[in-house]
């Protein structure tokens, strides 16, 4: 087992299962700062929804239908957001890919909607003027032959 040392609350462990794979852990430090820090506060205040109420379970992830292009879905976005792990949240692409099909919140067992959780993180980009989506960009074949859903949900991320 090698370990890296990153920065003082933060070591990069690889390890080998004994079957040739090895696999990346990042050991994070829990602190109340990262929990209340000003962008998981601003995620609820928008969402409506409180992050703590998530206990894991993966239902979301599991009926999520475009959970398997996402950087990271949806339980592992609010498991981002519990650590405080903003950057991360900021950078993954699952809130552009979420056509809103609310799947998750019928499947959440506490009610906690990843749905309107990536829903607020895609306002606060919007918010700031911000887009990833370039909506007018998309060729129009494309639009001809994209399933309804898709085609609301784009317009959905076009306004904020
Ligand atoms: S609303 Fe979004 S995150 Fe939830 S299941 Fe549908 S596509 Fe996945
Ligand atoms: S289904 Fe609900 S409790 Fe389970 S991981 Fe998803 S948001 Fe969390």
């Amino acid at each position: 087992m090698t370990v890296f040392r990153v920065r003082e609350e933060k070591f990069l462990t690889v390890t080998d299962n004994g079957h040739g794979q090895r696999y990346l852990i990042m050991l994070i430090k829990l602190g109340k700062e990262n929990l209340q820090s000003e962008f998981v506060k601003l995620v609820e205040r928008i969402s409506g929804e409180e992050l703590a109420n998530c206990y894991q379970c993966g239902n979301c992830t599991g009926g999520c239908p475009v959970s398997f292009a996402m950087d990271f879905g949806p339980r592992e976005i609010i498991r981002l957001l519990q650590l405080g792990q903003e950057d991360a949240v900021k950078k993954a692409n699952s809130p552009w890919l979420c056509v809103g099909c609310l799947q998750c919140y019928c499947r959440c067992p506490k009610g906690v909607s990843a749905a309107k959780i990536l829903e607020a993180l895609r306002q606060m980009t919007l918010r700031k003027g911000e887009d990833h989506e370039k909506i007018r960009e998309i060729p129009f074949p494309f639009l001809k032959n994209a399933p309804q859903q898709a085609i609301v949900c784009g317009f959905r991320k076009f306004v904020s």
